[in-house]
């Protein structure tokens, strides 16, 4: 499907609702931010919605506030634009409600894009969603107001894990220049995002770094983290953010999981077990998104979760019975 013709059902729409994935990260929220913004440069009434509680560490980004969790009524809308989703699922609890709406447009870099949708504007070698929104903006000759260049910046920072991930191209840097001429301040941003820590969220790091285990012959390793540790340390999931980094980085490791315990299953021990979510994330040479997606989930070359239902041993032995492949 041709850009253009995603411009023309754009131009054509009146209200617009946007949505993203369930625990937002810093593509998710600035390709919300900067789609929606943009599309209010031209006239569009629109309605920026996420069911998540924000990473606060996105809090300085202008125009933030108007992300809400609540989309009101859905009937009003002629279309949604779906950012950063590889299937429809991932918005959340209003999916079913959404998907009710006459035109869908998805807009997405996943190479696991379900192609849902009746308009689809995917790109897997895009650095970021926010990439895709910078060439729809240009496209569309609509101007880019600061807000718009902060939006874009962080989104596409945040999933360049600040240009140091192997989907850092020229293109990322060029747009990412382009939006500092257009005032995005990176200093400030990356003060923001990763240069400061609350102390809550170091002592969950502590915790987390605890529960490590790595498989035996040493390429893929284990965080646990359980609804109790939260508790322990008055911090939320949005704290967890990018902490699985640190088991990634360990030497030989290709492959580093983040094993959540979700808040909906408790009981690590019961014969029944728990929901966990399961991040995942690759040196670059193993293909994570294969392995998520034979669990039923998805994601990129080097960062992929699933969700899954067992027992904490179960789902380790699963993952050690990988690591022999590795
Ligand atoms: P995270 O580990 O931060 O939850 O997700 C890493 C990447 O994998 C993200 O790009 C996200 O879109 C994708 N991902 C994570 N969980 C799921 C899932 O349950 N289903 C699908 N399709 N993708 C996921
Ligand atoms: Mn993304």
């Amino acid at each position: 499907m041709s850009m253009n013709q995603i411009i023309q059902q754009i131009t054509k729409s009146k209200r617009v609702l946007l949505a993203t994935h369930i625990h937002p990260d810093g593509d998710a929220i600035g390709s919300l931010l900067s789609m929606g913004l943009a599309l209010e440069e031209i006239k569009k009434k629109v309605q920026l919605y996420n069911e998540s509680v924000l990473p606060a560490v996105y809090n300085f980004l202008p125009s933030i506030h108007r992300i809400k969790d609540d989309a009101g009524d859905l009937e009003i809308y002629d279309t949604v634009i779906i950012l950063d989703c590889s299937d429809l699922q991932r918005v959340g609890n209003a999916a079913g409600a959404i998907s009710r709406i006459p035109t869908i447009i998805n807009i997405d870099h996943h190479a696991t894009n379900s192609r849902f949708g009746n308009y689809q504007f995917i790109d897997p070698k895009a650095s970021a969603t926010t990439e895709l929104i910078y060439r729809l903006i240009t496209a569309m000759e609509i101007p880019v107001t600061t807000a718009v260049a902060y939006a874009i910046y962080t989104g596409i920072m945040a999933d360049t894990g600040s240009f140091r991930f192997s989907n850092t191209t020229q293109e990322a840097f060029k747009i990412c220049h382009e939006m500092v001429r257009h005032g995005a301040d990176p200093h400030k941003v990356a003060q923001h995002v990763y240069e400061t820590i609350s102390l809550k969220r170091v002592k969950l790091l502590n915790m987390l770094f605890d529960t490590i285990e790595v498989s035996e012959n040493g390429k893929l390793s284990i965080m646990t983290l359980t609804q109790n540790m939260l508790h322990a340390t008055g911090t939320s999931i949005t704290d967890v953010n990018g902490l699985i980094n640190y088991a990634r980085r360990i030497e030989n490791v290709k492959v580093a999981a983040l094993l959540y315990e979700r808040a909906s299953g408790r009981q690590l021990r019961s014969p029944n077990g728990s929901a966990f979510h399961v991040s995942l994330r690759s040196d670059g040479s193993v293909n994570v998104a294969n392995i998520a997606t034979a669990f039923g989930g998805g994601g990129h070359r080097s960062a992929a979760g699933f969700d899954t239902l067992g027992t904490l041993p179960e789902l380790k032995n699963e993952l050690y019975s990988i690591s022999d492949h590795l």
